[in-house]
């Protein structure tokens, strides 16, 4: 890979076979795949000044590795995302559990047999429990909203504590709504777990932390001599989508576009904006050893954040006497504020809006969007991996045909 700081004045994007926007899991997997299965030369543009996208992690002045763009814990059920990433990294064994800070009580996220208990009491937890097995079985998760839908005393107020302490604050803070305005996938994503297992993602086959940090994975994944990278070079500068054509640089560019920004901003917003959810990420260094039990404590009844992280906790990184910590304050996205579109929110008319947008560009031929951002969904890393090993095979398969 060559690595440059800015465009070079010469760039001529008719030197490559494909132009990549974004250098986050999405641009980068397919950029590498088509770089060694076809051959291609590829340009990536990237707008900010590091590559890795969201999954960004530094050092920070303490020396502290940290993880600048939120807590990314790797966990997927996905044998060939599992399988390609290897390729790039070691992986340590990082089993992520999270506690609710729940009226000055810790206890573990998902809501679990422990929880359970701590909640309840021990002889009435352990009933509820018991009912619970008898009604869904043992080791099941039960999304909030299924729980919330069963006609029983006992279930309705399990469910009620559950939504009151665990859902309702969190999400009223992350998404400014309650649970049940939401899309219920979303509150889905933390089931109440009815088992013993008090890991965050309990149905993950493989789960860890890449061992030298996710920026050495990418630094792997994109060291490929077909692949330039291009930072802090935003792609509308030379990159535009007219009627079925993309024109670079001026000219109709006949080569293969991978798109993994958001999809309004490729269209200055012309047909309105996409709105997304945002975080204000507030770190602090410690002179201490350990601030917290666990790598994540989420606050659902309490606090104007709604969890700390710690990343030593989660990296394993030993380092005496210093840790550092991070507050995740949401906030809605605000375009042109220096801000991240961190979150989409799933409701019916943006996603209708994403669909006009999408649309526009599937008049394009030789143009993809991918990725979290452009396909506006709320991916998992594992999940855009998927994405975009599968846009790759259809390129190959395009490729082949020729
Ligand atoms: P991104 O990582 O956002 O990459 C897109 C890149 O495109 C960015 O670098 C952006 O700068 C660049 N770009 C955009 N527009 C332009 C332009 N016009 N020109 C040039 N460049 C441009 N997933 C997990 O599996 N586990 C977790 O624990 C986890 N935690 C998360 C915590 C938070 C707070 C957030 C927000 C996400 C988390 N995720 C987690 C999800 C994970 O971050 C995403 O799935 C993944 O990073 C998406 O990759 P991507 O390539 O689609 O997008
Ligand atoms: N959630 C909650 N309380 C919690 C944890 C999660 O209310 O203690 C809800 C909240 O709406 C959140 C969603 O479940 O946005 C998904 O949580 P997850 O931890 O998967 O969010 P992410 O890590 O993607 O921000």
């Amino acid at each position: 890979m060559a690595l440059f700081q800015k465009l070079p004045e010469n760039f001529n994007p008719q030197d490559y076979d494909m132009l990549v926007v974004g250098a986050g899991y999405a641009g980068s997997v397919v950029a590498r795949r088509m770089a060694e299965e076809a051959g291609w030369r590829v340009a990536i543009f990237e707008s900010r000044p590091h590559i890795a996208g969201n999954a960004y992690d530094e050092k920070d002045e303490a020396g502290i590795l940290v993880h600048v763009y939120g807590p990314h814990i790797y966990h997927t059920t996905k044998a060939n995302v599992n399988d390609f990433l290897s390729r790039f990294t070691e992986w340590t064994d990082y089993q992520h559990r999270v506690l609710g800070e729940v009226h000055g009580t810790l206890m573990p996220v998902p809501f679990n047999h422990a929880s359970m208990k701590l909640a309840f009491g021990d002889e009435r937890g352990e009933a509820l429990y018991q009912k619970l097995i008898e009604r869904f079985g043992e080791n099941v998760k039960v999304p909030l909203m299924d729980l919330c839908a069963t006609d029983d005393a006992d279930f309705e107020e399990i469910a009620d504590y559950v939504y009151e302490n665990i859902f309702l604050y969190y999400t009223q803070k992350q998404w400014g709504k309650t649970p049940d305005e939401i899309d219920p996938s979303i509150t889905a994503r933390v089931p109440v777990f009815i088992g013993d297992d008090d890991r965050y993602f309990p149905g993950a086959t493989f789960q860890g932390m890449p061992a030298q940090g996710y920026t050495k994975l990418f630094e792997k994944l994109l060291d490929y001599e077909l692949i330039d990278v291009f930072l802090n070079t935003d792609a509308r500068k030379i990159l535009r989508v007219e009627g079925d054509q993309v024109i670079a640089d001026g000219k109709p560019y006949e080569g293969t576009v991978i798109y993994t920004g958001p999809l309004d901003e490729l269209f200055g917003c012309d047909l309105g904006e996409l709105p997304y959810r945002s975080l204000d990420m507030q770190f602090e260094t410690l002179p201490m050893e350990r601030f917290q039990p666990v790598g994540t404590v989420n606050y659902p009844t309490s606090e104007d954040f709604t969890r700390i992280t710690e990343f030593k906790n989660m990296t394993g990184q030993v380092k005496e006497g210093v840790t550092t910590i991070m507050r995740e304050y949401p906030m809605p996205y605000v375009r042109g504020e220096g801000m991240t579109p961190y979150y989409a929110i799933l409701e019916p008319e943006n996603q209708a809006l994403y669909q006009k947008y999408a649309e526009r560009v599937g008049q394009v031929a030789n143009f993809y969007p991918c990725g979290r951002l452009a396909e506006y969904r709320y991916y998992d890393m594992d999940a855009v991996v998927d994405s975009a090993l599968q846009l790759a095979e259809e390129l190959l398969e395009k490729t082949s045909a020729k």
